[in-house]
């Protein structure tokens, strides 16, 4: 077969699995293949992360505020310039027995930030505790803060879409957030607050093991890796978080307010699909 005929069929069975992608998002409109603006949301925003600051709830005297268990130190402060911290790489975690509960147990009924006084109940990661493929958001809605599971409302939904337009099911992953507690009015969560509740996540991920992360949007970037670069310029390439393969995408609610973004998302959950699918068919051969 000659080179162009190769690229043709290339380019056929991308046209395939992304009418496929767009169809299972709902999107009934093909968008051009062409070049795309940057976005001005204020999820691409370096300076919204800090934003709010909450209230912090000071210690009362019969439950003292703990600081959080943690089994894994927390990031480093990031590089003062560089998009990478290439000169000291985190070393991967311990090998831990502690279990996805033993975590559940320590966070309790959590009164750690100030967040704790408008949630209605914490929400913690769930999904495959064995998951090759782990997913991370900034913090519950509404929706996860009434019924206590991440990603249900309408962005929850549309990540389900984009996890079975890669060929899994959402039983198949683990979902969370870099935040546990429903910010009021859906706010960002601060620095501070994030920081608090970080160690757990990080916990989560000594125990889990997955083989890959999928961080999305700007708060779930910065919590995981030591970059300065927003998620517009760092998606769709591979990371490396404590020697776990981590690729940065859009938020899901981004999308719902910008479907245009869907396509570059779709790119990396591939990357993200073909990399999962090529470790296994090492495995097995
Ligand atoms: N957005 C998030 O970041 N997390 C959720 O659980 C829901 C919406």
């Amino acid at each position: 077969m000659s080179s162009q005929t190769n690229e043709l069929i290339e380019i056929l069975r991308y046209s395939r699995e992304y009418t496929r992608f767009m169809s299972e998002l709902g999107v009934e409109t093909a968008e051009p293949l062409a070049e795309i603006e940057r976005p001005t949301d204020e999820l691409e925003s370096p300076v919204v992360f800090a934003r709010v600051a909450s209230p912090r709830v000071e210690p009362q005297s019969s439950q003292p505020m703990q600081a959080p268990k943690s089994r894994v130190s927390a990031p480093a402060a990031p590089p003062s310039d560089s998009l990478f911290n290439l000169a000291s790489p985190q070393p991967a975690f311990a090998p831990t027995n502690e279990t996805l509960a033993d975590i559940w147990k320590d966070i309790g009924d959590c009164t750690r930030c100030g967040l704790c006084e408008g949630r209605t109940q914490v929400v913690n990661t769930h999904g495959n505790p064995k998951a090759r493929l782990m997913f991370i958001g900034e913090a519950p809605g509404a929706d996860e803060d009434a019924q206590g599971k991440p990603f249900v409302g309408r962005a929850g939904q549309l990540l389900t879409k984009m996890i079975e337009a890669m060929g899994m099911k959402r039983e198949d992953v683990i979902i969370g957030n870099v935040n546990r507690c429903r910010p009021p009015g859906n706010r960002q969560p601060t620095l501070e607050e994030a920081a608090i509740c970080r160690p757990f996540l990080f916990r989560e991920i000594a125990t889990i093991q997955p083989e890959v992360i999928v961080v999305m949007g700007n708060t779930a970037l910065r919590n995981l890796l030591e970059v300065r670069e927003g998620i517009t310029r760092v998606r769709g390439k591979f990371q490396d978080f404590r020697g776990i393969k981590v690729m940065p995408t859009f938020h899901p609610a981004y999308l719902l307010r910008d479907p245009s973004k869907k396509r570059e998302t779709w790119e990396d959950l591939k990357l993200v699909r073909d990399y999962l699918e090529s470790v296994s068919e090492k495995e097995t051969s």
